[in-house]
Order: C-alpha cells, then sequence, then structure tokens
C-alpha cells in the first residue's frame, strides 16, 4: 500500500496553501533544489563539455525516458523525453499520417486542447496535400472512425471536464478501420493508470509538468510502439536522432530500430535534473492506490461542494471511472470565486468560460485538505467575498 503521508512529506508545500492545481502545474519536490545544485556544481561546473559522457548527458532523454515510460505502461527503450509537449504533438501526427499516406483526415474532438489542434492546423498548412480536421464532440469521436481516417488524435482527459475517454476502445475501432491512434497523456500521466503497451496505442505524448511534478517547462515525452520503431519517419529530422550523429554526414539516416530516432536536438539538462528529482517520489508509488485515493478525494470533494456551495454546480461526468483527476465545477462568475479562493490560500484554476477546476493530487493532498478547501468556499459564497473589486480583474494567464 502506498504511504500518501511519506509522499506528501516529500514535497515543499508553502504554509498556508491547500494547493489543487497540481493537474497543472505539480508543486516542487523538496529533493529539487538539491538535485539541481548537485547538477551546477557537480556537473556543469566541474565536467564542462566532459559531461556529455561523463553524467552521461547525452543519453538522459532515454534513460529518463525509460522511467517516464514506467508511468505509462510503455517497455524500455520505447519513450524519450525532451523539448516541449506541442512539439511532440507535431511530431507524432506527422509520423502518423506518413505511415497512412492514401488517408487524408486527421479525428480528434472540441473537448482537446487548443494547442493540439493549433499544431496539426500548422502541420496541413506545411503539407499542402488536402488534410483535413475533423473535431466533433468528445462523445461522438468513436462513431466518427470510418476508413477515411489516417490518425485519431485524442486527448485521454478534457483538461476541462475531465471526462475520460475509453482508450481500449477508441484503439480497437481505430485499428479495425486502418487508422492511426496518438494519444495525448498530459492530463493522464501521474493521474491515471496507463498502459500503451497493453493496449497497443501506436503513439503517445505528453509533459512531465503537470501531475509528474517536474517543474514549469519540464520536457514532455513521446512513447513509440516497439513494431513501429524501424519504420517511423521523423518528421523533425534533427542530428540527435540520426544514425550516427558524430559522424556530421551531410544528409539525414534515422537510427534504425531505436526510439532515438524520435529525438531532435540539444535538451535542458538542467531541466532533466529537476525530473529525476520528480520521477524519485515516483517510486514509491503503486498506480492502482493512486487511482483509488484520487477517486476517493475527489468524491468527497464533489459531495461536499454540492451539500454546502449554493450555485456552484458540477461539470464533469458523475462516474468516477470515466474520470481523470481533476474535479470541475461550474458558477455563475467562476473567475472572481478562483481569485477569491487562491486569495483565501486554496490555489486552483479557472478555464473558459465558467469552468473552476480543482487537481486531486493524492501524493500532497489528503482528506482534511479537501474539508478545508469546501469550508473556504462556502465562507466565500455565504458573506460575498468574491464580489470584491480585486477579485474582478483578469490577469494574464488565467
Ligand atoms: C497542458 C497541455 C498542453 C501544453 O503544451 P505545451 O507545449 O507544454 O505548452 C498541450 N496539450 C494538452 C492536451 C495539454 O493538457
Amino acid at each position: 500500500m502506498t504511504d500518501f503521508a511519506k509522499t506528501r512529506a516529500m514535497f515543499d508545500l508553502p504554509e498556508g496553501v491547500i494547493y489543487l492545481n497540481g493537474n497543472s502545474l505539480g508543486p516542487m519536490p523538496k529533493a529539487a533544489p538539491d538535485a539541481m545544485n548537485e547538477f551546477l556544481m557537480d556537473e556543469w561546473r566541474t565536467e564542462l563539455i566532459r559531461g556529455w559522457n561523463t553524467k552521461d548527458w547525452f543519453m538522459q532523454t532515454n534513460t529518463l525516458g525509460d522511467r517516464v515510460g514506467k508511468l505509462i505502461g510503455a517497455p524500455a527503450g520505447t519513450t524519450v523525453v525532451s523539448d516541449t509537449l506541442s512539439i511532440k504533438v507535431f511530431q507524432a501526427v506527422a509520423a502518423g499520417i506518413a505511415l497512412v499516406p492514401d488517408r487524408k483526415v486527421i479525428l480528434s474532438d472540441n473537448g482537446n486542447f487548443p494547442t493540439d489542434l493549433y499544431m496539426v492546423e500548422g502541420l496541413m498548412k506545411l503539407k499542402d496535400a488536402g488534410y483535413s480536421l475533423q473535431i466533433p464532440d468528445p462523445e461522438d469521436v468513436l462513431d466518427a472512425i470510418t476508413e477515411e481516417v489516417a490518425v485519431v488524435m485524442i486527448t485521454e482527459v478534457d483538461y476541462r471536464t475531465s471526462r475520460k475517454h475509453d482508450m481500449k476502445a477508441i484503439v480497437e475501432k481505430a485499428h479495425a478501420k486502418g487508422a492511426v491512434v496518438v494519444w495525448d497523456l498530459a492530463h493522464s500521466i501521474g493521474a491515471v493508470p496507463v498502459d500503451v503497451a497493453g493496449t497497443d496505442v501506436d503513439f503517445a505524448v505528453g509533459c512531465t509538468y503537470k501531475y509528474v511534478n517536474a517543474g514549469p517547462g519540464a520536457p514532455a515525452f513521446i512513447y513509440v510502439a516497439k513494431r513501429l520503431l524501424d519504420v517511423v519517419e521523423p518528421a523533425l529530422s534533427g542530428w540527435y536522432g540520426h544514425e550516427a550523429p558524430f559522424a556530421f554526414d551531410t544528409s539525414f539516416r534515422p537510427m534504425p530500430g531505436k526510439i532515438d530516432r524520435m529525438r531532435i536536438g540539444t535538451p535542458s539538462i538542467a531541466a532533466f535534473s529537476l525530473l529525476k528529482a520528480a520521477l524519485d517520489v515516483w517510486d514509491e508509488v503503486d498506480m492502482d492506490d493512486l487511482r483509488a485515493k484520487s477517486i476517493e478525494l475527489s468524491e468527497l470533494m464533489i459531495a461536499e461542494v454540492e451539500k454546502r456551495c449554493e450555485g456552484v454546480s458540477f461539470a464533469g461526468p458523475r462516474d468516477p471511472h470515466t474520470r481523470g483527476s481533476h474535479v470541475a465545477f461550474r458558477f455563475e462568475h467562476s473567475y472572481p470565486l478562483m481569485q477569491a479562493l487562491i486569495a483565501n490560500g486554496v490555489i486552483g484554476d479557472y478555464r473558459e468560460p465558467d469552468i473552476m477546476r480543482f487537481g486531486i493530487t493524492p501524493l500532497f493532498i489528503n482528506v482534511d485538505d479537501i474539508h478545508k478547501a469546501v469550508d473556504t468556499m462556502e465562507r466565500i459564497l455565504t458573506d460575498e467575498v468574491w464580489k470584491q473589486p480585486e477579485f474582478q480583474h483578469r490577469s494574464r494567464v488565467t
């Protein structure tokens, strides 16, 4: 049984804050400052350029990729970390359409995180080959998978409502119709159990700054099924993906049969040191325990809010097994209410048009936190604190 009191003690949370935003930016692990300092003083400062060999910087895309892969059921040698998630989406979809060259439809849904759709738009424009992007309602995705579809690109957990797609059903239907599947696991990794290999997913991508807690701008990852490693075409053909990077050939040859071919260029080794510190916490965690605890805490929060917070309504699916690990609520004045909550030590976030999101992260959130958070919301509503003028102003980042 995972000891969640122990994992909670592995984070450095500010006094007086209940942090319900680990779904958007995970908090700092206590080991992070030492890990960063060790990188600075014992690696960069001391080793200088030798660090690429002596500290194995060059292969951390893969060694850390394997550790990230463990959280999504990916076998060793199928996941690399680097770059940003937007870039990984582009990479995966570009590789996917190249596998099905006679089809011109990319299917997603209108609940997807916009950057995923934007990246596909950019890719289609660049290709200039008659591609189209279809975005039905999330409920209609399964029916929309036809023999016209080249790539199904879906984010498993909806960033607004927490609605969770049925990964197995979508992969099975897509494969039956001859389409390739790209999963965006931004809100899944570290949130819900995922088994990319067992579900026979073709490509998966995601980031490590949300539930994995590796810090703002932490590296993204890409997973490619073993069976595709020899055929997948890297559209972003950088020297890190070359068969022999240090041969400095004038022409690109992808690394044969290895996930290395999805590498692009020099990653941030400083950021990798924080990822390492974050992954050490996960060594203590069983994903099934985490899921059970996340459901228990989510159900508690929904029940308490509905009982005590008038005007606030639950905005996600009722069945906890069809949700991810955040809960969403609607309120006519969600933005100022969230600002008032934050000013009173309960940090969640707001998403257009009227959604308040709360990340339920058992690594550092417990039953007591949920009760206290709802107490605060109830008080802010009863005393109409959210009406104060300072809570009406919109910041650049909402
Ligand atoms: C958070 C998130 C992103 C963010 O992409 P970045 O390139 O890291 O800014 C993209 N897609 C989804 C589905 C996300 O949830």
